[in-house]
């Protein structure tokens, strides 16, 4: 559904892509044109893209003699706060459930495109049934005027915006969220297999995290992805003051519910500065993203070493706040070329994760050796003399030199 004109003729591969999955419909629960597309491209490639019981794709890739004790897995949800069509009436009206989160406000008016067997059916919504959940009025369902056919149980609607659409560095489409974090996922799979890099990496793309990453959850609960990955969750998220669409992707330290495991945010710096060595074109950020929650926060609860990256995001949820209105969604196509350097660097491991934040570790050991001498001159005890002793235990007044074992620690 992807338009193809003279700007679509001259895009890369990684962008033609990109705009391919930015034309699928989908919503919570109601992923499958997505879920196709994935295991379609897949196929192609011979790769095989195993469903667990909750629906969520994992895809385990492993090339050439690579064997990698810790791998990484990098997750990407297909969902986005969409309609689902659940009952047709006669006179070309239609009720469907929402599921999302956007304030009720926006509804009322809006025109709204429901897939049916590969084309758009319209229609515009009359009124809405809000419901409370969590403390915070929801639209639950909304009735639509105007369908013009008929729209079958299931079918999934979406905001009335056009197909994908490039403007100077910026792509627009009517969701973004999520489809564009998957859609660096295959462009990584793509790159990886087409240059046939040693590697060995998981990807995982979950279901209906839109009303609270359900298919994280589940995929956490079931192990579908191994105790030993490092967990890499991607998302497009608000753009924020202090995180610019353009500035690069961005590696989350946390989100506003909790802060990642530190050695795996650790990982993927460290793996960000090697690439911004290599290629001068490469630039990221670290940032605290606590515009909202994401599936980094459940992989963290559930028992997983896990973090997040994320690409900045305009009209978040459609929704324009500045002028009241929705809009489509856009991200930087910088900031996607970008994180998908940073995906293959970290499927391709060459410094793979180990659970520690060796660098750190090092740059301690380091100024420990440095001023460990210094340190032990200027302090009282040094100059006194007392506890200087190797081996010697200190006497409550703290030991003047780092121990032999602090040493080991800290080379650890
Ligand atoms: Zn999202």
């Amino acid at each position: 559904m992807a338009r193809r004109g003279n700007a679509m003729s001259r895009l890369s591969r990684n962008h033609q892509l990109l705009c391919d999955l930015l034309s699928l419909p989908t919503a919570p629960f109601a992923e499958s044109a997505v879920v196709a597309y994935v295991r379609a491209f897949c196929e192609a490639r011979g790769l095989e893209a195993t469903p667990d019981a909750a629906g969520n794709l994992l895809v385990h890739l492993r090339q050439g003699r690579r064997r990698v004790a810790r791998p990484v897995c990098i997750t990407a949800h297909l969902d986005h706060p969409g309609f689902v069509a659940s009952a047709m009436g006669r006179g070309g009206r239609l009720t469907a459930y929402w599921r999302g989160g956007v304030p009720p406000e926006y509804f009322v008016g809006r025109a709204v495109r429901f897939a049916v067997d590969g084309r758009w059916v319209r229609g515009r919504i009359r009124s809405i049934r809000t419901v409370i959940r969590n403390g915070q009025r929801r639209v639950d369902t909304a009735l639509l005027l105007g369908v013009a056919r008929p729209v079958p149980v299931g079918a999934v609607g979406m905001w009335d915006f056009g197909d994908p659409v490039i403007r100077g560095t910026r792509i627009y489409a009517r969701a973004c969220d999520d489809l564009a974090g998957a859609a660096a996922m295959l462009c990584c799979l793509d790159t990886l297999v087409t240059l046939e890099h040693p590697c060995e990496a998981y990807f995982l793309f979950t279901r209906a995290e839109e009303v609270g990453f359900i298919g994280a959850i589940a995929a956490a609960r079931a192990r579908t992805i191994p105790r030993r990955c490092v967990v890499v969750a991607m998302e497009t998220s608000s753009e924020r003051p202090h995180a610019r669409m353009g500035d690069g992707p961005i590696l989350r330290v946390g989100d506003r519910a909790s802060a990642f495991t530190p050695a795996a945010t650790a990982y993927c710096h460290r793996i960000a500065r090697g690439l911004q060595r290599a290629d001068r074109g490469f630039v990221f950020q670290r940032k605290l993203m606590d515009g909202g929650t994401c599936e980094s926060s459940a992989y963290c609860t559930l028992g997983y070493e896990a973090t997040g990256l994320c690409i900045a995001l305009g009209n978040y949820h459609n929704v324009n706040a500045r002028r009241r209105t929705l809009g489509p969604e856009y991200v930087d196509l910088r900031d996607f070329d970008n994180v998908v350097k940073w995906f293959v660097e970290l499927a391709r491991a060459p410094h793979p994760y180990t659970g520690r934040d060796e660098a750190l570790e090092e740059q301690l050991a380091e100024l420990e050796r440095t001023y460990a001498a210094l340190l032990a001159a200027t302090s009282e005890v040094g100059r006194s003399g007392v506890a200087m002793t190797r081996g010697r235990r200190p006497t409550g007044r703290g030991s003047a030199a780092p121990s032999r074992s602090a040493r080991r620690r800290a080379h650890a």
